[in-house]
């Protein structure tokens, strides 16, 4: 595995994007941006704070207010968010491989999933735009009633750093159709490709001041964006622990609209008429390893009927082997690093939890690759997972499978739902009754049956309990970046 900063390893620029331009933290502050590849510092990047939010928010709002962006024609916007798509894709090579040097996952998905679904969310919202009509209410003909949507104004958006581009598009992609200003405040884990992407959303067309980019750490940036009075909304996708918080500085501030998605700990359910159950061995491994276990709606409570374990772990063994951790810029790899050492150790504490409290270890278990200098995981399962283990309640955030096996249908339901989150759910069964009464009973914002990759931009994405507050994904996503204003207006007719 090749270790060093290759010749051909781009710069990066590190510096903040406020009103269109690049400029430095107002203190003067850095931090190092390491890569986790192999633990080599990529570049430093403005380390931003207060005065860099204040003066981010200011260019937001005259920006806002002056009308440059809501102003335009909904077609217009459209064709604008429609070339910074294309602008995404067109440098889908330099993105993706600054994606995976700054965050560590493989380059064949950081182009292939990350840079093109970020693209199409941009793309889908732009042209959703122009076709989305406002209302007119069914009132008594003394008056007519006007429905409209306006944007809400300065939206802050706070991101983590799993899918740095997709979880940014998310927000940015409505807010920014809708008509908003935005300051995007990447994770401090992740924040090159937000900085690129403000320069192609200039390039594109939108205007200086509507998209702003504030790297930096959560309390010193990201806070005072939750705190500060002529901030309109915030939205923020991470951990649930800040998302409470997000939601605390929200009421102890402005009362800003706050929209949260936050963690996971899906369960996915296989019965033993499973339908197809090499299909479900593959989309319980893949579910898991994608991404290094780094993914919001990871499947990462499998629960298996007895009846059929021993057939599902044999065969799940078998896949495991060609999720070896590797290079992550070596095209063929499927299983990269880990996004910093913080989170390498979080991960392989867990393991060493899942050991004490009893569970089995089938497979992985171990940090490998050290010689490299960066943070890479075994893929790991274990079996034996007790309800109430560790890890079988907690969200790892890593490579970590902890499988659980089941008898009774009305006891895998509520196990299932005994979790503080309720982000996702899996199903596997040939029952329709069972497929539905289950998919029902399920207390999560997405049930998969009989599959788990289905996604799509046109699908609402979100969590019950505490995975978090309103949807991404959708035109359900526009109701979080709009007002709805009522407008009366007196008819008396001369007729
Ligand atoms: P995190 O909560 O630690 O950080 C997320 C973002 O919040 C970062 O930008 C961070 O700098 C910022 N932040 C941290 N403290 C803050 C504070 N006090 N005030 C304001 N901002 C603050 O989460 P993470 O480790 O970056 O991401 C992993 C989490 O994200 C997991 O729990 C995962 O499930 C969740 N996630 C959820 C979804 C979803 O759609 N539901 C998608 C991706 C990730």
């Amino acid at each position: 595995m090749e270790t060093t900063a290759s010749p051909s390893r781009p710069t990066f620029d590190g510096r903040a994007f406020i009103d269109g331009q690049r400029v430095g933290a107002r203190e003067g502050q850095l931090f190092d941006c390491i890569s986790p590849v192999d633990g080599s510092l990529l570049t430093q990047v403005a380390r931003c704070g207060p005065a860099d939010v204040d003066a981010a928010v200011a260019a937001a709002r005259v920006a806002f207010d002056d009308r440059r962006w809501r102003g335009m024609p909904p077609a217009k916007r459209k064709r604008i968010l429609i070339r910074f798509a294309d602008l995404l894709v067109e440098h889908g090579d330099e993105l993706a491989l600054t994606e995976t040097l700054d965050m560590g996952k493989p380059v064949k998905y950081a182009r292939a999933v990350d840079v093109n679904s970020a693209a199409n969310c941009l793309r889908w919202f732009g042209e959703a735009i122009d076709k989305v009509y406002d209302e007119i209410a069914p009132t008594a003909d003394t008056a007519l009633a006007l429905i409209t949507r306006e944007p809400i104004g300065v939206v802050g958006v706070i991101v983590p750093w799993n899918y740095p581009m997709i979880m940014a598009a998310w927000k940015i992609a409505p807010a920014l159709a809708a008509g908003n200003s935005v300051i995007l405040k990447p994770s401090e884990k992740s924040p090159l490709t937000a900085l690129r992407m403000a320069e192609l959303a200039l390039d594109a067309g939108i205007p200086p001041g509507v998209l702003n980019v504030l790297p930096g750490f959560g309390p010193e940036a990201g806070s005072p964006l939750a705190v500060h009075m002529d901030v309109d909304c915030i939205a923020f996708t991470g951990s649930t622990r800040v998302g409470k918080q997000i939601h605390v500085m929200a009421g102890q501030s402005n009362l800003k609209r706050a929209w949260t998605e936050l963690g996971g700990k899906s369960p996915n359910i296989v019965f033993a008429d499973c339908p197809n159950l090499n299909r479900a061995v593959e989309a319980a491994v893949s579910g898991i390893f994608f991404n290094q276990g780094q993914s919001c709606n990871a499947p990462s409570r499998l629960f298996v009927e007895a009846s059929i374990k021993d057939k599902f772990l044999e065969a799940a063994l078998k896949l495991v082997p060609a999720y070896a951790p590797a290079n992550p810029l070596d095209p063929g790899t499927v299983m990269g690093a880990l996004v910093d050492s913080v989170q390498m150790n979080t991960v392989l504490r867990y393991i060493k939890s899942g050991r004490a409290e009893g569970a089995r270890l089938l497979a992985g278990g171990e940090q490998v690759l050290a010689e490299t200098g960066g943070f890479y995981v075994q893929p790991t399962i274990f079996d034996g997972v007790q309800e109430e283990m560790t890890i079988a309640r907690e969200e790892i955030f890593g490579p970590v499978l902890s499988i659980l096996s089941f008898t009774d249908t009305a006891d895998v339901v509520r196990q299932a739902n005994a979790s503080i989150y309720g982000l996702q759910a899996g199903v596997w069964t040939s029952d329709l009754n069972k497929a539905h009464g289950v998919a029902r009973a399920l207390r999560a914002g997405t049930v998969h049956v009989n599959q788990y990759d289905e996604d799509d931009i046109t699908v609402p994405f979100g969590g019950y309990k505490q995975s978090g507050i309103g949807r991404d994904k959708s035109l359900h996503a526009i109701d979080k970046y709009t007002e709805t204003k009522t407008t009366w207006i007196r008819i008396d007719s001369p007729v």
